[in-house]
């Protein structure tokens, strides 16, 4: 609050509020008092993704301004849902939360070379003495100065550190609500390991831990082999939920189950273009002159200029790559970026913190004196007679794999590589001592005398926003969603169907509070009954016909309907939603109901 007029003004309004709730609150979760129901204010879909229109119908969200989007209350219990089950499964691994802020100086992002190597993502400001700010995109670098503060021995470790919170992209395409927002909800992990041995414990045990929480979630995931970027690590791992309304691409072996996201995936041919034994296709071309080639390949090629830029943006080196790969085949950039990166360390030519920028030309290549470098790919095979003055690197890798590729990881003869549209839903990498180092985490190992060691890292996000948003893209038909049980904004809607009948109104209530306090139903890890405020009456003033197709669309997976008929008999009849079939309607005693749902839920 910014001034004592609407502080008097926001506590006269919320006085007036709570009379009326008192006077309508029951305790029990009932529709008629909740804010925002949708039946009459459905918003239009959006173009993009089945999920995001669905979502606004549901009135489970709605849009702020691009890419920025409220949490509406059902909504919010499913991110609480989910983060309920993560901070379940990452507390049994020996993580702690805590919470990170959100406005964070620029300062320790200038040390690790962030702050120049952003393309424009970043939120940037500056407070009122000129200090330049931002607003976390994600948080390494806060965490590892927070850490490094504290860390002093290597008996304090491992530290395993999570938080679950909002971060800030100003993302170049901010689409389909929820799956790319501007602003999103994250669970970010950070550990720190005495050794790499150490570090990759973690990240395995994380990873079993990330099994744990996809399945309990109950969505149905794969794991891919990932590019780790510039994040400093080798190894990288992304969580994905297969949908067509994805940005990712991923390839896979149905052979052996090898998947790997199209960056990394690596493809075999079941032949190779030699480079002696090339058809004539009489193409003159400048760039195969500057390499001395006999300009005949039937190759693609890329030409690039490069430059080596140190952490503050400054040019160190700057060149000139050529990389050639089979006709008809597109260049992976981001692997010849790599390649350039490591030689160019071992050379010297890239700094600590730095980045290389990159981008394809057209124009002709400089004299054949300067350096080039060739990136051949093992589309095309090793070429003869290369010039001096060209630095070679592979054959190797250099190119996406496709659909139809062979699998290089179980070699079977007609193992063909497939691929798939997929929704990233977390990531998890090994980073080393990239942020580590830069920003002094280092502790005294327990051998006398030994010097300090910067701590071994790793980062894991799971985007909390988005998967809501790719649950709802993967589970939903033509009524509306499906939720799987354990995300549900209530696990059980109970709609009389007549609304005047007061009798029917208290079956109803007496169903809700038998579910809510019966402790038979309960499980491992939960306090009270499964059940507890986890179901909800629809008492408004609607048409029995609109409540059951606004239960649909909201998607709780079971609708208990009392007619009647369940006052003269005690019976019950379940509607189990399904996705794309007609609901399984199932009549039960009422006294039978908390152990028939609790048994069909698979707690
Ligand atoms: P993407 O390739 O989709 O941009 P990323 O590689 O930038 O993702 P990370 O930085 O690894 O993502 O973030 C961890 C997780 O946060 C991702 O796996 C994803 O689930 C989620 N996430 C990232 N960007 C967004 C966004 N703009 N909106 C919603 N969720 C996001
Ligand atoms: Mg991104």
């Amino acid at each position: 609050m910014l001034s004592l007029h609407s502080r008097r003004f926001a506590t006269h309004h919320a006085t007036r509020h709570s009379i009326r709730t008192l006077a309508t609150n029951t305790g029990r979760n009932t529709l008629s008092s909740m804010f925002m129901t949708m039946t009459k204010e459905q918003q239009s879909a959006d173009e993009a993704s089945t999920s995001h229109g669905l979502l606004l119908k549901g009135g489970f969200i709605r849009q702020s301004a691009s890419g920025i989007y409220s949490m509406l209350p059902l909504g919010l219990r499913m991110l609480n849902k989910i983060e309920n089950i993560i901070d379940q499964e990452l507390g049994a691994i020996g993580s702690q939360k805590l919470a990170l802020p959100l406005l964070l100086s620029a300062e320790n992002w200038k040390k690790t070379g962030r702050w120049n190597a952003s393309k424009g993502e970043f939120f940037r400001l500056k407070d009122r003495r000129e200090t330049e700010m931002l607003l976390s995109p994600t948080h390494e670098e806060e965490i590892t100065q927070l850490v490094a503060h504290e860390l002093k021995s290597s008996k304090q470790l491992p530290i395993r550190l999570y938080q679950i919170g909002r971060k800030y992209r100003d993302e170049f395409r901010p689409r389909a609500g929820l799956l790319r927002g501007r602003e999103f909800v994250m669970k970010d992990l950070y550990t720190f390991d005495e050794s790499v041995e150490a570090a990759y414990h973690s990240y395995d045990l994380v990873a079993d831990a990330y099994q744990k929480i996809f399945h309990r979630i109950g969505v149905p995931f794969v794991v891919a082999e990932a590019d780790t970027g510039n994040m400093g690590g080798s190894k990288s791992h992304e969580y994905h939920l297969i949908s067509p309304a994805g940005e990712d691409t991923l390839l896979s072996c149905s052979n052996c189950g090898y998947t790997a996201n199209e960056e990394l995936a690596v493809g075999k041919l079941d032949d190779t273009i030699k480079g002696d034994e090339v058809k004539d296709t009489g193409a003159e071309n400048e760039v195969f002159k500057a390499l001395g080639l006999v300009p005949k390949t039937p190759v693609t090629h890329s030409l690039l200029r490069f430059a080596s830029l140190d952490k503050e943006g400054v040019p160190v080196h700057q060149g000139t790559a050529v990389v050639l790969a089979r006709q008809g085949r597109t260049i992976n950039m981001l692997k010849v970026e790599k390649t350039l990166t490591a030689h160019l360390q071992e050379q010297q030519l890239f700094m600590e913190g730095g980045m290389i920028d990159m981008s394809t030309v057209t124009e002709a290549i400089p004299s054949p004196t300067t350096p080039i470098h060739l990136f051949v790919d093992d589309s095309v095979g090793p070429l003869p007679n290369v010039p001096d003055h060209v630095i070679t690197h592979g054959p190797d890798h250099y190119r996406t794999t496709e659909a139809g590729d062979l699998c290089v990881s179980c070699n079977h003869h007609d193992s063909k590589l497939t691929t798939v549209k997929a929704i990233e839903v977390g990531h998890t990498f090994y980073l080393g001592t990239k942020y580590s180092s830069a920003l002094g985490c280092t502790f005294l190992p327990e051998q006398r005398g030994a010097s300090p060691k910067a701590a071994e890292m790793g980062c894991f996000g799971i985007g909390i926003s988005r998967l809501v948003a790719t649950a709802a893209e993967v589970c939903h038909d033509d009524r509306g969603i499906v939720w799987p049980s354990s995300i549900a904004p209530y696990r059980v809607c109970i709609v009389p169907t007549s609304n005047n009948n007061t009798q029917l109104l208290s079956m109803a209530e007496s169903i809700y509070d038998q579910l809510e306090n019966d402790m038979a139903f309960r499980v491992k890890g939960h306090a009270g009954s499964v059940f507890y405020n986890d179901v909800v009456i629809d008492d408004r003033k609607q048409m029995f016909g609109a409540k059951m197709a606004d239960a649909e669309l909201i998607g709780y997976p079971f609708i208990v309907v009392l007619g009647k008929h369940a006052l003269e008999t005690g019976v019950v009849e379940v509607n189990q939603r399904v996705k794309g079939e007609a609901n399984i309607k199932t009549k039960v005693l009422v006294d039978e109901l908390g152990s028939w749902l609790f048994e069909k839920q698979m707690l």
